[in-house]
Formats: C-alpha cells, structure tokens, sequence
C-alpha cells in the first residue's frame, strides 16, 4: 500500500531512465545538462549495477588495426569509420566530463599482436587513412617493442595511438558523484519488469509491484533490453576475465589485443587483467548468467603462457564475467523507439569509450 506522501510526490518524473550502467549514468548526465528544469529518475535493477559497466577491463580504446579491417571488410568503410568516430568522441566527452584524475585514466598506450598475414602498406594506410582527419598516423608498426614488453608470441606488433586505461571502478564512481551532482535520481534495487508509453512497472523486493509514471522513458540496459522491448533485437555476449596477484618483474605496460580483439590483456600496476575468448564458444557465451565457462578460463590461462612464454610464472587472484551485448552490425542502437520511449543499447565491447556519445546523442534526439 502506498502512503499518500508517497503517491503524490515520489511516483513520478519528467525522464525516468531503466539501467545505471555508464550509458545510463551518461544519458542522464547528458539529458540533465541540457534540460536542466527536468527531473530525471535512473531504476537499476542491482545495489551496484550488474552487467558490464563495473566489471570490464577498462580500455579507453577505439578499435585494433584488425578489428578495423574486419568492420571494413562486415559494415563497409562509412560505418567502420562512424563506430571509431563515436568511441574517440565519446571518450573525450567522458574525460572532459569527469577529469582524468578521477577515472583513473592512464595514456598508457594500445598495441595489437598480429598472427595472420596483413599487407602493412595496404591495410595500414587504408585505417590511417578512413580516420585521418580525428586521429592522423592511428596505426605504426612497433615491433621492436615486442623484447621490452616481454611478448615472445609469433606475430608483428602495432601501436594505436591515443589508447588508455581507465579505472573502472573510479570511472563508475565519478559517474555517479557526476549525475548526482546534476540532480539526477538513482533509485537501486528496482527492476523495471514492463516499459509502457508514460508508465513503468517497477518490482520492489518490499513493496511488489510500482507504478511510476514518466513523460519520457529511456531504456538504457544494453544486453537486457530485448525482454522490455521484444522489437530490440541485441544478443548478450558474456565476457570473461581473470586478474593476476602482483608480479615482480611485470614487463608488460599497456594494453594489447590479439585475434581481432577477442583476447585482450592490460596491465593494472604490477598485476595483469586478462579476458576475452568469447570466440571459442560463441552460442553458449551468448548468456545473461554471470557464471564462469572453465574451458574458456582454461584457454586465457593457456593463451598468456604463449604470449609470455612457458616459464612466465603468474598467480590468478580473482575471475568473474560480465554481460556485454552484440548485433547484426557493431553499431549502437540508439533511438527514438516509439510514443515516449527511446532506446539505447548494444554497446558491445567498447562501451567506456562510447557512452559519452551516447548521451549526447539521444540527448540530441529528445530535443
Ligand atoms: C569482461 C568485459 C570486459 C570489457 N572490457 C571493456 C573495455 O576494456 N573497454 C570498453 O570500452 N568496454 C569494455 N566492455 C564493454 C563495456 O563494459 C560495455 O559496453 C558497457 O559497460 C555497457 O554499458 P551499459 O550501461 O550500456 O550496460 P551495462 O553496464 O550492462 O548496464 C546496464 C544496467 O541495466 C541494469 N538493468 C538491466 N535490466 C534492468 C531492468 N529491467 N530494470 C532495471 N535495471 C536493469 C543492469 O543491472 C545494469 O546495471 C567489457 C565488458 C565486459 C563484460
């Protein structure tokens, strides 16, 4: 039973926002800038938000020389060149925003380990090039760094410029304090189980079921947008990681992609974060349970040793995984859906650098 104080004052909102993610945190940040009058109420389901924002790898990246070939090659240069456009503009959205001491971010540098054959004039002009005019010279080959950074894998080495590392958990806290600060509402521990033109049900472990009334809704749960709005057509992608104890001696710095980035290993301090292998097995990585595939940790475990070689000795201190979200094109989905109701989601694996833009753009859409 709600109290009349209740109903009269706290059941409703200008934009209520499904999701406390980064891209609902950067929506709301960004919807609040530019209306400031509005009030605006995020509902994430969780006490902390339970998808992927705070249990990445924190890459401040835009794409690997492969990766770009292979988005050429799938969406077609003008796409390719519109998904790095909106992750290096995104990023310094959110750098800008929240300060890089508070995100932790560290120009740390991107390298990628090529296995396969590529022709270095042709395919290194031909990402240089699409990009040029936002970030000129993206791709050098670096092999001669491959000795100080201890990889001893087969395969040339290139650099990406202008790539980072960012702590995640400062990151998600900076957002927070962010939208705070602007006004927003973060009401936790509320699922939204039915998204109507004005209205969401809200499920209260206490309560039951709330009606919460808004003039605008914005569905921003990325993976798990499909089972609100059945007309979003994202697949979930479980990503997994595991994160070494310290080790003496680490020679490794930086961040470095390998397959097409389906492995992706950083340093955080003398520790290394290690994830990836969604590729070994696609359909049962394609979940929203938060649990651990063992052949896939056992194949990070195995992948390090090669990269490293077999006497690089490591301890694992903790594993977990997150849910990312994928599609036909690595494209974000990011409209207005119908009546009241936007939409933003898909982020894939490179939503720290794009939920800046996010923001800004639906933000540009609504108005
Ligand atoms: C292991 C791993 C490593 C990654 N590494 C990187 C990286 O290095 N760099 C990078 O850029 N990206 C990386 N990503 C991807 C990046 O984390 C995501 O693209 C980004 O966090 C997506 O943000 P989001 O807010 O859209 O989604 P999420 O973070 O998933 O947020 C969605 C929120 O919605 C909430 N929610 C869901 N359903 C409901 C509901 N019905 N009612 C209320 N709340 C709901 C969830 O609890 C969740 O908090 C990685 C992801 C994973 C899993």
């Amino acid at each position: 039973m709600l109290s009349f104080w209740e109903k009269s004052s706290l059941l409703e909102a200008d934009i209520a926002i499904v999701g406390g993610g980064l891209v609902g945190l950067s929506v709301a940040s960004s919807l609040k800038e530019k209306f400031p009058s509005k009030n605006v109420t995020i509902f994430e389901r969780s006490a902390l938000p339970y998808g992927a924002s705070t249990r990445n790898a924190g890459f401040a990246c835009f794409g690997s020389l492969t990766e770009v070939l292979s988005d050429i090659d799938t969406m077609g240069s003008e796409a390719a060149r519109e998904l790095l456009f909106q992750r290096w503009m995104g990023l310094q959205i959110t750098r800008k925003r929240l300060g890089d001491e508070a995100i932790g971010f560290l120009p740390a540098g991107g390298y990628e380990l090529v296995e396969s054959e590529i022709d270095f004039e042709e395919d290194v002009y031909k990402v240089n090039q699409l990009i040029a005019d936002f970030i000129p010279d993206y791709i050098t080959s670096c092999n001669d760094e491959k000795l100080r950074l201890g990889i001893v894998a087969a395969g040339d080495l290139y650099s990406m410029k202008d790539e980072g590392q960012v702590n995640t958990g400062a990151l998600m806290k900076a957002m927070e304090h962010y939208a705070l600060q602007l006004g927003v509402i973060i009401r936790t521990g509320c699922e939204v189980v039915n998204v109507e033109s004005d209205s969401l049900k809200i499920k209260d472990r206490f309560r039951g079921e709330i009606d919460f009334k808004a003039d605008k809704i914005f569905v921003c749960n990325n993976a798990f947008a499909t089972s609100l709005l059945p007309e979003v057509d994202v697949k979930p992608g479980r990503g997994q990681v595991f994160i070494t104890h310290p080790i003496s001696g680490l020679p490794f710095n930086g961040n470095l992609h390998v397959d097409e980035g389906f492995y992706y290993l950083r340093n955080v301090g003398d520790r290394l974060l290690f994830g990836g292998g969604r590729n070994i097995d696609f359909q049962t990585e394609e979940t929203l349970e938060f649990t651990l595939n063992n052949a896939i940790q056992k194949a990070l475990e195995d992948k390090l040793k090669v990269l490293f070689g077999q006497d690089f000795h490591f301890e694992i201190d903790q594993r977990w995984s997150g849910i990312m979200a994928f599609g036909e094109d690595k494209l974000p989905i990011v409209k207005h859906l119908y009546d009241n109701v936007y939409v933003a989601a898909k982020m894939g694996g490179m939503g720290i650098a794009l939920a800046g833009f996010i923001g800004e753009e639906i933000a540009e859409i609504m108005s």
